[in-house]
């Protein structure tokens, strides 16, 4: 392999029954394999925990025919870093024990990236292994953004604030739209709309976040394919009351019963837009979700603008945002008063990075596509 003299990144994203991963040449900036490991532990799992889903991972890469001594450090996605870090950090004993101690912020995430990174530390014992974290990013927002208005004791002591995750693909979107753009990121004020299965938006000025739609947990803000997003606590204690719903069983509801799921029966975008248009009952229910998901986009673009006060670019991302373009339309439909236009043809050709704004607006609008195993496969670089 001729990628093999500048050396190449493999990265990893670990789930509680699944790994992703992806070997990354970073100076080129591509893929060279991917692929992931999924049902770990489940009945009729192809393997029953994460060494061997990681060994089966290793016998790919050979397979391939790659020479694994090109890979000269692995990059490990974890989802939460607290307060205690936020750039990419070289994993070593302690900082493992510090991202399992932040399992109580992230019980469903960081469990499972710890167990990834003590396989995977194993597996490739002599090269540097490094975190890249979700929330740090979003380190940078100010306290008036991170802050709930809760009592400050209880949220000292538990932790309690907005953290903000999907930073990888927020910054890297960010650096894209800079680059499309050919403008220093520091002179420009962008909006990051992050639609996939989980979604976020972000308003970040001159390359630092300011503003993000997700908070303790990734629960808060736009609507998910499974996840509420924002929603009145009250619901909380009103269903248990009423319902006798237990914490477990709301948590269930929220996270993974919600969404578009919850309000259509579908938590894919593509099955919902089908859905919508066969019609009939299922598909009115198909079309209110779509239209409470618009509606909350649209809210995040307003208080953002407000946040930022002048936007240069918006920027949509992930699944959701990179392949539906009605989404993109009717999201910022009727703000041609504010600068902010979608050009129909643009956005209805074409593919990769582009405008779709016309060429005269003043605020530009753009489709750039994520790729947070680059992003962290760079970060890994940085200590080979
Ligand atoms: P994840 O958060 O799992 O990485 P993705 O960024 O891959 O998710 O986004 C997945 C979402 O993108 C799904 O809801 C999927 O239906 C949606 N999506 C993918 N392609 C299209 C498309 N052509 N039109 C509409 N939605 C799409």
């Amino acid at each position: 392999m001729t990628a093999a003299s500048s050396g190449l990144v493999l990265v990893l994203n670990s789930g509680s029954s699944s790994i992703k991963f992806q070997l990354v040449d970073p100076a080129a900036g591509t893929a060279v394999l991917s692929g992931l490991v999924e049902q770990i532990g489940e009945p009729g799992g192809p393997v029953t925990d994460h060494g061997a889903g990681l060994r089966l991972i290793h016998r790919q890469l050979e397979d391939s025919g790659i020479d694994l001594a090109a890979v000269a450090a692995v990059g490990h996605r974890v989802v939460h870093g607290g307060e205690l870090f936020h750039a990419p950090t070289l994993i070593t004993d302690e900082v493992v024990r510090e991202i399992a101690w932040l399992a109580e912020l992230a019980p469903l995430h960081n469990p499972a990236n710890v167990i990834g990174i003590e396989v995977a530390r194993k597996d490739f014992p002599d090269v540097p292994h490094v975190a890249v974290f979700d929330t740090g990013f979003f380190h940078s927002l100010p306290p008036a953004a991170a802050g709930y208005a809760i009592d400050r004791d209880v949220a000292t002591r538990y932790g309690i604030r907005r953290y903000g995750f999907h930073g990888t693909s927020h910054e890297y979107v960010a650096g894209e739209v800079a680059t499309l753009l050919g403008r220093e990121p520091g002179g420009l004020n962008v909006i990051v709309l992050h639609l996939g299965n989980g979604a976020s938006a972000s308003a970040i000025r001159g390359g630092v976040a300011v503003e993000t739609s997700m908070g303790l947990t990734p629960l808060e803000g736009l609507v998910m394919g499974t996840r509420s997003g924002d929603i009145d606590p009250g619901v909380l204690f009103h269903l248990n009351r009423a319902a006798g719903l237990d914490i477990d069983q709301l948590d269930e509801l929220l996270n993974r019963s919600s969404g578009l799921k919850g309000l259509c029966g579908v938590n894919d975008f593509r099955e919902l837009l089908e859905q919508r248009d066969a019609g009939g009952a299922a598909g009115e229910a198909a079309g209110l979700a779509y239209d409470i998901y618009v509606h909350r986009l649209r809210k995040y673009v307003g208080a953002y603008l407000a946040v930022l006060g002048r936007v240069d670019a918006i920027a949509f991302t992930a699944g959701v945002g990179e392949n539906a373009p009605s989404v993109r339309e009717d999201a910022l439909a009727g703000l041609d008063g504010l600068g902010i236009v979608v050009d129909r043809a643009r956005n209805r050709s074409g593919k990769g990075a582009r405008v779709i704004s016309p060429d005269d607006s003043p605020t530009t609008v753009l489709v750039v596509p994520t790729n947070e195993e680059l992003a962290i496969a760079r970060a890994a670089w940085q200590f080979v």
